[in-house]
């Protein structure tokens, strides 16, 4: 594997080959998802640009996979028979553009399909490789907020409609599947939310929960007592939420966008949109689509307005699958009170047998790697080992990203921080609290209802233009992100920015942010001890990136863009 030059990469020009299929697509890096080459030539950005870049991402890790999947439980590199979508190649027009492929883009774009909206869906990489190929796909009837926590800021009001918006979503799900005849192993199960200690305190908080869930109309929830075997995880007393469900993401949104495609809408995959602006957005290959109405589905909406981005904080979060025997684990979703909260699902006949799947470990994005724990993966599965002994081995781990809203409901429907103005044209779905599965439905519904003319249950409740309930918790969440951003911005010019390290320093297969002369440059070196070094400058916001050693990736702190160890923007395409 030789290195190649920045100028190099740049000059190498390899034709982007038209999408057929899943397996043997060959396609060469998009340069301008490089940490190293903003989209938006300002001021702010010239560091970046002008910085040399000794090296940069090999074509071979890239070759022969679709770009933005994973290997995970999904098995998303192994999928070859699910179809695939072209590049958008000429200019066309639509009633409706929605940007993002995943499961909120595809349920938007469905509902309008149906309603005999022309529509024009367009994904940056591939169908379903963002947030939602990377899900456990828990459907659950629980806020992982707490409905306790929702009620003390918005009344049983709020907490009830959001319950009502969790059983929608999960309805939705079954319905769509068996219309569209989706074959996504949807499977109903019940959830339990146990005490992650013996405390009193733990037990107090489940009584709480218990007690609003009730008031919010969850319906069926009661305490159970689990009976504390080892295919239970040892849980014995529980908050039982019937009717939730399990899936598979990937399939599922796999089948939407066939759906779509079948009902006459229009599927892009490798249409990464640069610009939307006006009644047009234009992608980065130069095409634009001409429309009156313009629906950011991009996990974080594309624009740079810090208004909407101090409303949220973005988390990496982390997944082990572990092997169980045959009957190993008991149907059901299991999820602790803990903070950050583990949560654990069976999931059958995978390629590599059955598994536990565990995930938690959530830490804000783009904070020092001395913050962070090295262990992770290793915590996590020693962690389900200790409730699940009868795991066998590790099957994958991988680890994904998510949009915590300071006042806890995600904001789905018109946006009011784009040039500020409510007139119809632009809509987002962000904010996804880590169960955007749920969410992806019912921003589907809030938001097509919303184009269609008329503000359904839900509006209201989700509305990106609400102002946060004033609580201690909020004003806490808002002090945190803000926080958050303004490391980010005062490590441009704090030496703390940096590791005192020079690139030379680094062990082989690692990273770090180095200070060279007055530049904060994201340094990695691989295995083969080539060094390969980029501005650590956030090309979104200006922010400065930061090393995660878990994942071995650079995230920003600003609002989560994640870049691998390449600089090549992996999470949050722009
Ligand atoms: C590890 C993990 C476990 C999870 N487990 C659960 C769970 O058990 N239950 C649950 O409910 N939720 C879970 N979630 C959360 C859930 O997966 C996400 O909230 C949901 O998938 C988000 O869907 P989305 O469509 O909003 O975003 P995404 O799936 O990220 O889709 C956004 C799409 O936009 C595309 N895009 C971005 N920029 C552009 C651009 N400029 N032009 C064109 N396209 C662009 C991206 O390529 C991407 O495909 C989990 C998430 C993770 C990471």
């Amino acid at each position: 594997m030789n290195p190649v030059t920045a100028s190099s990469t740049a000059s190498l020009g390899l034709p982007v080959l038209p999408v057929r299929c899943r397996s043997g697509i060959s396609r060469s890096p998009d340069s301008s998802q490089l940490l190293s080459r903003p989209l938006v030539h300002d001021a702010r950005h010239h560091a970046a640009q002008n910085f040399r870049v000794t090296a940069s991402a090999p074509t071979v890790p890239f070759a022969g996979s679709p770009p933005g999947l994973d290997t995970n439980v999904w098995d998303q590199l192994k999928n070859t028979s699910a179809p695939t979508y072209p590049r958008l190649a000429t200019n066309t027009s639509a009633d409706v553009v929605v940007i993002g492929g995943g499961i909120a883009g595809l349920s938007i774009a469905y509902d309008l399909v149906r309603a005999g909206k022309k529509v024009v869906v367009l994904e940056a990489a591939t169908i379903s490789s963002g947030q939602t190929g990377k899900s456990t796909a828990q459907l659950m009837m629980w806020n992982d907020n707490y409905y306790y926590k929702i009620e003390e800021e918005g009344g049983v009001a709020t907490s009830s409609k959001v319950a009502d918006g969790h059983r929608f979503a999960i309805e939705t799900i079954k319905r769509v599947s068996e219309a569209e005849k989706i074959d996504c192993d949807f499977e109903y199960v019940d959830g339990y939310l146990y005490p992650a200690d013996e405390r009193p305190s733990s037990y107090q908080k489940l009584e709480r929960e218990l007690q609003a869930c009730r008031r919010a109309g969850v319906s069926g929830v009661e305490r159970v007592d689990l009976g504390g075997d080892s295919d239970v995880g040892g849980i014995r007393t529980a908050i039982k939420f019937p009717r939730c469900a399990n899936f598979d993401p990937l399939k599922y949104s796999q089948g939407l966008a066939e759906a779509i495609s079948k009902r006459g809408g229009a599927v892009f995959e490798s249409s990464r949109v640069k610009r939307a602006e006006g009644r047009r957005v234009t992608t980065a290959a130069g095409q634009s689509v001409e429309t009156p109405v313009i629906v950011f589905a991009t996990h974080s909406p594309l624009h740079r307005n810090l208004t909407l981005h101090s409303r949220q904080s973005a988390e990496k979060l982390y997944c082990v699958a572990l092997k169980m025997p045959e009957g190993g684990m008991a149907d059901g979703q299991f999820w602790d009170t803990e903070d950050p909260y583990h949560s654990v699902r069976f999931v059958k006949g995978t390629s590599k047998g059955d598994c536990l799947l565990v995930r938690g470990k959530n830490h804000v994005a783009g904070i020092k790697p001395e913050e962070v724990d090295r262990n992770t993966y290793r915590n996590l599965e020693q962690w389900a080992r200790r409730r699940w002994p009868q795991a066998g081995e590790v099957a994958w781990e991988w680890g994904g990203q998510l949009y915590e809203p300071i006042d806890k409901l995600a904001l789905y429907g018109q946006d009011p921080f784009n040039g500020f103005q409510l007139d119809g044209t632009y809509y987002i779905a962000t904010g996804d609290s880590g169960q955007g599965t749920v969410g992806g439905p019912l921003a589907g519904k809030i938001i097509s209802d919303q184009i269609l003319g008329y503000d359904g249950p839900w509006s209201e409740v989700f509305a990106p233009a609400r102002l946060p309930a004033l609580s201690k918790d909020t004003a806490a969440s808002l002090g945190q992100v803000l926080s958050d951003v303004t490391a980010g911005y005062v490590d441009l010019v704090s030496p703390a920015g940096a590791q005192p390290l020079g690139a030379d320093d680094l062990a082989r297969d690692s990273g770090a942010v180095i200070q060279q002369g007055l530049l904060k440059v994201a340094a990695y070196v691989d295995e083969d001890g080539v060094q390969h070094k980029h501005s650590a400058i956030c090309p979104h916001l200006g922010c400065v990136v930061q090393w995660n050693p878990i994942d071995r990736s650079f995230n920003c702190p600003c609002h989560g863009a994640g870049f691998d160890r390449y600089g090549k923007l992996h999470d949050v395409i722009r």
